[in-house]
């Protein structure tokens, strides 16, 4: 028969007096680590609209679309939660380094219309006055 050596003897009581590493969620609010990388948000004032985001997002979860509004255009952007994997590269590779930034959220669970898991912001366009 094999006998537990001291070392896996000291990590069994340690483990039995230490609290668990797990959290109670859903049923208690799950507090993240600082670092922790949840879903993107736009921040509208610090964007400028270059969708540098949008070219290294490897998922899709960025898109942008240039729309006429009144006399000018406007470019619609937007950042779909439910196909967002989290990597940060367009946290990592944004023009003014705030103009879109990971939160600590994680829950995106939704009962029913996953569409509704998304944040768009406008950015008003200027336009060459010759060629448009
Ligand atoms: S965190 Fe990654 S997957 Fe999510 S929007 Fe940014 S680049 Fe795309
Ligand atoms: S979030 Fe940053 S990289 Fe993306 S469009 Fe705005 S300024 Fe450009």
């Amino acid at each position: 028969m094999k006998y537990p050596k001291l070392r896996e003897i000291k990590e069994a009581i340690r483990a039995l007096l230490s609290k668990p590493y797990t959290t109670k969620f859903p049923h208690q609010k799950h507090i993240p680590y600082p670092s922790f990388r949840g879903k993107p948000y736009f921040y509208e004032e610090d964007c400028v609209g270059c969708t540098a985001c949008v070219n290294v997002c490897p998922t899709g979860a960025l898109s942008f679309k240039d729309v006429k509004s009144g006399s000018g255009y406007k470019r619609i952007l937007k950042v779909r939660w439910d196909i967002c994997i989290e990597c940060g590269q367009c946290q990592l590779h944004c023009l003014t380094e705030k103009g879109i930034i990971l939160s600590n959220e994680f829950d995106i669970s939704v009962t029913e219309n996953r569409e509704q898991l998304f944040q768009r912001i406008e950015k008003e366009l200027f336009v060459c006055e010759i060629c448009e």
